[in-house]
C-alpha cells in the first residue's frame, strides 16, 4: 500500500473514464487529476486503498507535447470541463482510445483501432446550460459546480457556451440581486431559486430560460423579462417547481410565464419543438453528424420497417422516416413523446407512429403484438439496455441493430450480451460531442449473423 502524503516519481500510462491521469506505482494503480499520458511527474498521496490511489501532482519532470495553457480562467477549480490542460488532437485520441479499449474488454472484440469524428470547434458548441445559484455576503451567483461538490464556481464566461447563454444568466443574477430573489439553501431547503436552465436553438437563435425554483412564483416577473428581452433570440420563459430535496434539476411542474412555453430548432433538415425536460443533444453540428453516421450504417430500404428506442423527441426517429417504409418510436418521457408527435405534424411525415413507455416493455409487447422490425435503432441513456430491451431485441431479431450510447462502458457489455445472441458487430465509431469533457459519445452497429 502507498503511503499518504508521501511524494513518489512516477509515469502516466493511461487515463480514467473521467480524464484522469493513470499511473501504476507498487502495483497500485494511482488516479491523478490534469496529468497526461507519457508525462514523468512526482505525485503526493493524498488518498491510499489497497489496490488505488489518488494523488497530486507535485512537480512535472517531463512534460507531454499535448501539455498547453488553460483558455479558461477557472478550468482548474470548475467541474464543469475536464481537458483544457491538453490539446484537441490528444483528448480526441483519449476518447476514441476509450470506446475501442471498452469494446475489446468487455465486448470480446479485437478491434485495432476506431475513427472518430472530432468537433471542428471547442468553443461555444453547447446549446444548453444549467447553472446551480449560490450566494457569499449578500451578494447572488450563478456559476457551475467544483468537480465532486456542490460549491458552485462563479464563471463570468464559460467558454463551451455562446455568448448569449451567458448574458441570459447576467440577465437572472441582476434581477436576483436587484429584488433580493431569495437563493436556494440545499442544507436548509430554504430560497427561492436552484438553477437557471438556458437552452437556444442554434439555426433558430430561438432562447428558452426555465428558472428551477423552490415554490411557484417568482416577483416582479415584469423585471424579469426587461431584461431578458434585451436578449438576442429571448422566446419563451418557464418556471420549473422543484420543492424535492436531491439532486434533480428540474422539477415536474412547469408554468409558462411568457411565450409559448417551447422553443423550435432545425436538426438534419427538419423542425424540432423543444420542451424543457426534452432531451435534445447538446452539439448541434456533432449530433447531425453523429444521426447521419447512424442513418448511414443503418442502410434502411424503403420496404422496412425502424424501430427507434429511447427516441427523445423523436430526432434520430423523423430524420430516418424518409428513408423506410414506417418508423416507431419509443420513450419514457410523456412531454418528450408529445414533442415527437407534434414534430412529426410540422415536419409533415406520416409514417411516424410514437409509443409512451419503457423502451424494453414496450418492445416486448410491440413483439408480442406482432411487431417485427427489420432495424432497431438504440440510443439509451448511460445505464445502457435492460434485460427487457435485450430480450425483445432477441425476441425481434431484426436484421439490424444500430446503437447510439454515450457511455462505452454499458455499450461494450450491451455488444457482448448481442453476440451471445447471434448477432456480430459491424462497424463501431466515436463521436466527440463535448469537446473539453470527458464524456464520448459512439456508433456501432450489430448485424443478424443469419
Ligand atoms: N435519440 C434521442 C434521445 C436520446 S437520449 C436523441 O438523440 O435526441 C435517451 C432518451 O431515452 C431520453 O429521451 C430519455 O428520456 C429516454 N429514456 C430513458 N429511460 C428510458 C426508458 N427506460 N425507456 C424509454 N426511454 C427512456
Amino acid at each position: 500500500m502507498l503511503i499518504k502524503n508521501q511524494i513518489y516519481e512516477t509515469v502516466i500510462t493511461d487515463y480514467t473514464s473521467e480524464g484522469q491521469g493513470v499511473a501504476h506505482i507498487e502495483g497500485c494503480a494511482v488516479f491523478i487529476p490534469n496529468a497526461i499520458a507519457g508525462e514523468r511527474v512526482t505525485v503526493r498521496i493524498e488518498k491510499a486503498q489497497k489496490t488505488w490511489a489518488a494523488g497530486k501532482i507535485v512537480e512535472i519532470l517531463e512534460r507531454s507535447p499535448h501539455r498547453c495553457n488553460r483558455e479558461c480562467p477557472v478550468a482548474k477549480l470548475c467541474g464543469g470541463c475536464d481537458f483544457w490542460h491538453m490539446d484537441y488532437a490528444e483528448e480526441t485520441r483519449l476518447k476514441a482510445e476509450r470506446v475501442r479499449n471498452c469494446l475489446n474488454r468487455l465486448g470480446g472484440e479485437a478491434l485495432t483501432e476506431i475513427p472518430i469524428l472530432s468537433a471542428p470547434t471547442c468553443h461555444g458548441y453547447r446549446n444548453k446550460a444549467q447553472y446551480p445559484v449560490s450566494q457569499k455576503k449578500g451578494r447572488a451567483y450563478a456559476g457551475f459546480f467544483r468537480a465532486g461538490t456542490h460549491d458552485v464556481v462563479e464563471n463570468k464566461r464559460c467558454l463551451i457556451l455562446p455568448e448569449e447563454t451567458d448574458a441570459v444568466k447576467d440577465a437572472v443574477m441582476d434581477y436576483v440581486n436587484q429584488y433580493r430573489v431569495t437563493v436556494y439553501d440545499e442544507v436548509a431547503h430554504k430560497g427561492l431559486l436552484r438553477h437557471i436552465y438556458v437552452r437556444r436553438g442554434v439555426v433558430s437563435g430561438q432562447v428558452l430560460v426555465c428558472l428551477v425554483c423552490n415554490g411557484d412564483k417568482l416577483p416582479r416577473v415584469e423585471e424579469l423579462l426587461k431584461r431578458l428581452e434585451r436578449i438576442p433570440g429571448f422566446t419563451t420563459l418557464v418556471l420549473s417547481v422543484n420543492t424535492k430535496k436531491g439532486n434533480a434539476v428540474l422539477g415536474d411542474k412547469f408554468i409558462t410565464l411568457h411565450g409559448p412555453g417551447y422553443i423550435e430548432d432545425t436538426l438534419c433538415g427538419l423542425t424540432f419543438r423543444l420542451s424543457p425536460r426534452s432531451f435534445y443533444q447538446v452539439n448541434h453540428h456533432q449530433a447531425q453528424r453523429l444521426y447521419q453516421a447512424a442513418i448511414s450504417q443503418a442502410e434502411i430500404t424503403k420496404e422496412d420497417l425502424v424501430l427507434d428506442l429511447y427516441c427523445g423527441v423523436g430526432t434520430i426517429t423523423l430524420a430516418m422516416a424518409g428513408a423506410a417504409g414506417k418508423v416507431i418510436g419509443v420513450e419514457v418521457i410523456p412531454q418528450a413523446v408529445a414533442d415527437a408527435r407534434d414534430n412529426a405534424r410540422r415536419n409533415g411525415i406520416e409514417n411516424a407512429e410514437f409509443f409512451c413507455g419503457d423502451a424494453g416493455q414496450a418492445a416486448l409487447e410491440l413483439e408480442k403484438n406482432g411487431v417485427h422490425p427489420d432495424v432497431v435503432v438504440v440510443d439509451p441513456p448511460r445505464k445502457g439496455l435492460n434485460a427487457d430491451t435485450i430480450e425483445a431485441l432477441h425476441r425481434m431479431s431484426p436484421r439490424r441493430i444500430v446503437y447510439v450510447s454515450c457511455d462505452p462502458a454499458t455499450l461494450a457489455r450491451d455488444v457482448a450480451l448481442l453476440k451471445a445472441r447471434g448477432y456480430s458487430l459491424k462497424n463501431a465509431m466515436a463521436a466527440d460531442l463535448f469537446p473539453r469533457c470527458s464524456h464520448v459519445e459512439s456508433v456501432v452497429t450489430l448485424v443478424r449473423e443469419c
